[in-house]
């Protein structure tokens, strides 16, 4: 068995949110002779399991990457600038790829644009740049795969224990264990390794818990969705699951909302954060999220009025952004705008009528702009509290459920 069939047998997919199948990329990567990318951005909102990677599993990551180039030595980290990952994979002396920490700056393709003394920003991706390219000034892209650091540990863990052992976790549509960052309102946020098909309340319980009172869970980051928390106790952490609400495991972000803490309010932080992250290359980018920012903030005044023009304004902004971006950050904010927008449809109509649920002397968004850094991470919290490990070698030193 070649690791190529190792991969396909065990169904790894990237840890990165695409889920898109490892095994296709890797063959592509030997096919090409490309060089590798290992993500260790933690690019998404709330992440912190490419941290935990770096900090727990180093060595694995390494042997990961040498499967993926055999050898070859064309490896580069990616970490964001000034980021406890990036000092640990420089102090390992490692081949480090410095990202600026903006939001898209650690998408695949802006980190292969970065890589080729181009921009840190996304690229359109005619083809897949594991075979090469060109960007839209016309340079040279040599062929380049960028894996997610937790997609490369699992690349060594396939190798070293088999894909039987793989497959024996999660379900059979999404196999393998997998980490997951849970963050916000719980006693005890940090990285968790689990596996799709893990009670909802089991995975939270391992990070404390919710608190009473609790309304909503944020799945996904800025790609991801708003769901209620009162619904946690019928699902289980797969992407079958959280379909009904627009949502997949993705990334593996849970941020669980302070209950006291304006939800509509917590929306508009984001979005606002999200239309200052644009890279300002695409139109969906510099307008579109902009509006979209700015319709909500309106929405979210807690004052009476009539809102029903900027209610179909605002739907109509979201059918239009997605699939107009040379990336996909347009499409994942107006999933989210679009998401919360369902969820929080009452707690609007509320704001309308001049109260907020959640607080009486609450009188709308008071945030100062688009500045804000969105919810701050302390980073992973690497204590031995597992409830059911998966497996030794995966159980050093995230918490296992
Ligand atoms: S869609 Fe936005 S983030 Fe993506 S390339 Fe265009 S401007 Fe940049």
């Amino acid at each position: 068995m070649t690791l190529i069939d190792d991969l396909r047998s065990a169904g790894l997919t990237g840890r990165g949110g695409a889920a898109f199948s490892t095994a296709v990329k890797v063959a592509a990567a030997y096919d090409n002779g490309a060089a590798l990318i290992v993500n260790a951005c933690d690019g998404e909102l709330g992440a912190a399991k490419d941290a935990f990677v770096v900090a727990a599993h180093l060595g694995e990551l390494v042997e990961g990457a040498r499967l993926v180039t055999r050898g070859s030595g064309r490896i580069r980290y990616a970490a964001h600038r000034g980021s406890d990952t990036e000092t640990r994979l420089i102090a390992a002396g490692l081949d480090v790829l410095d990202v600026p920490s903006r939001y898209v700056s650690s998408e695949e393709t802006a980190v292969i644009s970065l890589a080729t003394k181009g921009l840190a920003r996304p690229m359109t991706k005619r083809a897949p740049f594991v075979g090469g390219g060109r960007d839209s000034r016309g340079r040279r892209i040599p062929p380049t795969v960028v894996l997610n650091a937790e997609t490369v540990w699992r690349i060594a863990q396939i190798a070293a224990y088999g894909p039987d052992w793989f497959r024996a976790q999660g379900t059979p549509a999404e196999p393998g264990p997998r980490l997951v960052t849970i963050g916000g309102a719980v006693p005890r946020p940090g990285v968790l390794e689990t596996a799709a098909g893990m009670p909802l309340t089991t995975l939270l319980a391992a990070a404390g818990g919710m608190p009473s009172g609790a309304g909503y869970l944020w799945v996904g980051g800025l790609g991801g969705v708003l769901m209620p928390a009162a619904d946690v106790p019928r699902l289980r952490w797969s992407s079958a699951d959280l379909a009904a609400y627009g949502g997949s495991v993705g990334p593996g972000v849970i941020d669980v909302l302070d209950p006291r803490e304006c939800p509509v309010e917590y929306v508009d932080r984001m979005l606002t954060y999200a239309a200052g992250e644009s890279a300002g290359q695409c139109g969906p980018c510099m307008f579109g999220l902009p509006a979209i920012a700015a319709d909500w903030h309106d929405l979210a005044a807690v004052r009476p009025g009539n809102r029903a023009t900027v209610e179909s304004r605002l739907t109509q902004r979201l059918a239009l952004v997605p699939g107009r971006g040379a990336c996909r950050f347009p499409d994942g904010v107006a999933r989210f705008a679009a998401s919360a927008h369902r969820q929080l449809s009452d707690h609007l109509a509320a704001h309308a009528e001049g109260h907020c649920p959640t607080s009486p002397t609450h009188a709308g968004p008071t945030h100062a702009g688009p500045t804000y850094p969105g919810p701050t991470y302390a980073g992973p919290t690497y204590s031995n509290s597992p409830v059911t490990p998966v497996a030794e070698s995966t159980s050093r030193s995230s918490r296992v459920v």
